[in-house]
């Protein structure tokens, strides 16, 4: 068995459960027809409405901006498929609950061109005024090997790294939660930067070796962004290889949330064969929710921006928490006390990325000079940070995110215009590329995108910092209701800042999915006992607990 998001907080088979020919579950005739509102229309939201219809429920998906969410891909003008991924680009094999549904639609993908990857062709890392030019770590200087194997060896010593793999390959809950839950207790409240730089392998190095690492890390690159991070964060990206062996969408992972709209399932109770998600919505979603309040019968009434209000029997929040207190009017009493405080103590990240299409792939021609491709995916102290080249095919528009980039770096181009950024990026890719001309293969408009700036975000994703393990506790194991007292039931969190893995479209799957068991149990259904879901699973193997 290979590597999967299996836990390690959770270790629920979520891409079994939904695979399994039994079905999420079954409920009463009563129910069928019954209403649940989703908000949002990213991952989760649709995920969450896709599965409630197969299950006999009428989801109506509100949504305040774009359709998608931050899966949000920007196609060219003029163009039918040159796009920019805006918001989630690279999607981890071991995502198995997202490429359930990607292959569900007949999505084609391919391998994520990453630095030292062959889908790259060819890397460029450039840091302290060094350019260095490489296909594998092995054409780095000895410097870069020794990095990687320091972080190796810290997060074996730290983390009992191989055993805890080999504990997610094998789906063995009570093997990870043996080596998972002392982990959770010694770093929930210690960085990323400390767990580097206090293992035996850093402290036997430079601050050099540090300073590299931070600046291409592990897979992806460039991770010094989260080093003020709670190091579990980090620990759950490794050890179930969301950096790692990554895959893109062809032609966009928009189509995701926008295929699952338009899909009819095979199975499905109550509604005719052919229905969609898209139909039962009457082909569009509803306009952003404004307020949410327990209404008179027990149930809960959504109103969107218009003022038009209706009672739903349960409701399903996937936007951004924070928005619970700034955006939308929320009844303070849907949720507990503890639970707002885990909310609104949630911190998100800042990223801002800016794209060109470009007349064809130019970098795969040939330096003479140097026999080196002319351009190669760069990693950089510089403020472009991360650039990926993205080949269509030879004499087709292509594609350059100039550049990628997190809080701080993120942040210093937040008040500019999209010309200006542009100018920025190429000025920094001169100095590395001297004598490339970039500009002379732009064509169209260029994108860029800060998400901290998005009216309907206000922030990228979720960074969870020392401490937080708590919060997040609280909020994804917020579907589990039995014990709540009745005003606070019926209302469901999701999404990627109630996850354990943000920034990685399965966590947002995942959670839905913990959504909908929610919905299920809420409603009198019940789960097949050859299929179990996670209420079921969750006495035994939920996330440890922490003393308050
Ligand atoms: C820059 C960036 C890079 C990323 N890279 C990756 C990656 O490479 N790989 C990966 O796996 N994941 C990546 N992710 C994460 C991934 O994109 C997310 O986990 C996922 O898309 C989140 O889905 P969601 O449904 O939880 O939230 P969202 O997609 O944010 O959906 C929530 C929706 O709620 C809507 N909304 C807000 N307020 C209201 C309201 N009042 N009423 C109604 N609707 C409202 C929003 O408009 C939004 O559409 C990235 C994310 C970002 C931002």
């Amino acid at each position: 068995m290979t590597i999967s998001l299996f836990g390690p907080d959770f270790p629920f088979a979520y891409d079994d459960w939904i695979a399994h020919p039994a079905g999420l579950g079954a409920l009463p005739d009563t129910a069928h027809g019954k209403r649940v509102a989703i908000i949002g229309s990213g991952a989760a939201g649709i995920v969450a409405g896709y599965e409630l219809m197969k299950l006999g429920l009428r989801p109506v998906v509100f949504e305040a901006g774009a359709f998608g969410g931050r899966l949000r891909s920007h196609r060219f003008e003029g163009t039918k498929d040159v796009v920019a991924e805006l918001g989630g680009m690279r999607f981890p094999v071991s995502s198995r609950a997202f490429w359930h549904y990607v292959d569900l639609l007949g999505l084609d993908s391919a391998p994520f061109p990453n630095p030292l990857t062959p889908a790259a062709r060819s890397t460029v890392i450039d840091l302290l005024g060094q350019t260095h030019y490489a296909t594998t770590l092995d054409d780095l200087p000895d410097l870069y090997r020794a990095v990687a194997d320091a972080y190796d060896a810290a997060l074996e010593r730290g983390a009992d790294f191989a055993a805890l793999k080999a504990a997610i390959a094998a789906r063995d809950p009570a093997r990870i939660k043996e080596i998972w839950d002392p982990i959770v207790k010694t770093w929930d409240e210690r960085t990323f930067y400390d767990f580097v730089a206090s293992s035996d392998a850093f402290q036997a190095l430079s601050f050099r070796h540090r300073e590299v690492f931070g600046q291409v890390g592990f897979g992806t690159g460039g991770w010094d962004s989260d080093f003020p991070n709670s190091m579990l964060e980090i620990l759950r990206v490794n050890a179930t290889e969301c950096d790692e062996n990554q895959r893109l969408i062809a032609g966009g992972v928009a189509q995701m949330p926008h295929g699952l709209w338009r899909h009819a399932p095979e199975v499905l109770v109550h509604w005719p064969r052919g229905t969609t998600l898209a139909a039962l919505n009457g082909g569009a979603p509803r306009a952003g929710v404004a307020r949410l309040r327990r209404d008179e019968a027990g149930g809960i009434e959504v109103t969107d921006r218009w003022g038009r209000a209706e009672p739903f029997d349960a409701v399903i929040v996937t936007c951004q928490s924070h928005l619970l207190s700034t955006a939308i009017d929320t009844e303070e009493r849907l949720f507990p006390h503890a639970l707002w405080m885990a909310l609104d103590r949630t911190r998100y990240m800042q990223s801002a990325k800016t794209f060109v299409m470009v007349d064809r792939p130019f970098w795969t021609d040939r330096n003479p000079a140097t026999g080196h491709d002319t351009m190669s995916m760069t990693l950089t102290d510089r403020m472009t940070r991360g650039t990926y080249l993205f080949d269509n095919g030879p004499d087709r528009p292509s594609v350059i995110c100039l550049t990628y980039s997190w809080m701080t770096d993120a942040l210093k181009v937040l008040p500019l215009p999209v010309d200006r950024r542009v100018e920025l990026a190429l000025g920094a890719l001169g100095q590395i590329y001297p004598g490339v001309d970039i500009r002379g293969h732009i064509v169209g408009e260029p994108v860029t995108i800060s998400w901290e700036n998005e009216p309907n975000f206000l922030g990228a994703f979720k960074g969870a910092l020392p401490g937080h393990y708590r919060y997040n506790h609280r909020m994804f194991g917020h579907f589990m209701q039995e014990m709540l007292p009745p005003h606070e039931r019926g209302i469901f969190l999701a999404g990627d800042g109630v996850s354990w893995t943000p920034a990685w479209v399965e966590g947002a799957v995942q959670t839905s999915l913990n959504a909908v068991a929610g919905v299920i149990a809420h409603l009198g259904g019940r789960f097949h006992p050859e299929n179990p879901s996670p209420c079921d699973r969750y006495p035994d193997w939920g996330p440890v607990v922490l003393p308050e």
